[in-house]
């Protein structure tokens, strides 16, 4: 893993080496090539190091914040990149998401979903979302629980504007990988369990980071977030 920031010349060995070892977990747990997508967590980094890394063919980013995500797209407005919102949703930044984003991957309330719904410009076409679902049953983090997955899944398929793709999880650090594959399989059982109950457009599993994308890859997953191995270390915060 990456222990400082990586430099412009760094990013290439770094992102090359995410995208081998994706290749590499795909092979060894029997998972169709390719099927895993990189997005590239850019939380903190500046439109030039985003650019960088665009400019070295990848394409999907992710962000956590809006208004820092918001001077980065302006930024970067002349690049056919899809983003993906990942971070916590408050009411009042819903118009925003709604109308830039690609992805959100944080809906946890109906509520959300409804606002999303209601604001996504039409002319830019259902707006991608999934489920946000907590994992570790910590009352801090954000999610529903797995017992309320099916209940916000059926508000969210009567959204027109919304197309419910998967299920996205960020558990709390396990501490080996037996656990962190235990945790990512209750996800992954959750999701099938939408699928046979007739939401079959709900595949994707949003899971994985830079320290448990190999856990992740074993169970399923469809799309991994990656930061610091990608980027370096983050050592600034917005
Ligand atoms: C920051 C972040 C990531 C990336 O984490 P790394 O450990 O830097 O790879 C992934 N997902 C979410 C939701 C994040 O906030």
């Amino acid at each position: 893993m990456a222990t400082l920031t990586n430099h412009t010349g760094n990013l290439q060995t770094a992102l090359v080496n995410v995208r081998q070892r994706i290749a590499e977990f795909e092979r060894k747990y029997a998972r169709e090539p390719g099927c895993v997508q990189l997005l590239a967590v850019s939380k903190t980094q500046g439109p030039e190091r985003v650019h960088a890394v665009y400019e070295l063919g990848q394409h999907r980013f992710a962000e956590n914040y809006l208004q820092e995500a918001l001077g980065k797209m302006d930024a970067l407005a002349d690049c056919a990149i899809e983003w993906h919102f990942i971070g916590p949703i408050q009411s009042n930044k819903t118009r925003d998401l709604a109308a830039r984003f690609d992805w959100v991957h944080s809906v946890d309330r109906l509520k959300i979903a409804q606002r999303l719904n209601e604001q996504r410009p039409p002319a830019r076409g259902p707006l991608n979302v999934l489920i946000q679902v907590n994992l570790s049953d910590e009352d801090s983090k954000s999610g529903v629980a797995v017992g309320e997955v099916a209940s916000l899944a059926a508000g969210i398929a009567g959204m027109p504007q919304l197309q419910l793709r998967g299920l996205m999880a960020i558990p709390a650090a396990a501490t080996d990988f037996a656990a962190q594959r235990l945790v990512f399989r209750r996800l992954a059982q959750a999701r099938d369990q939408l699928v046979a109950n007739g939401h079959s457009g709900c595949r994707e599993l949003s899971i994985g980071m830079s320290s448990d994308f190999e856990a992740a890859i074993a169970e399923g997953a469809t799309m991994v977030r990656i930061g610091t191995d990608i980027f370096g270390a983050r050592v600034t915060m917005p």
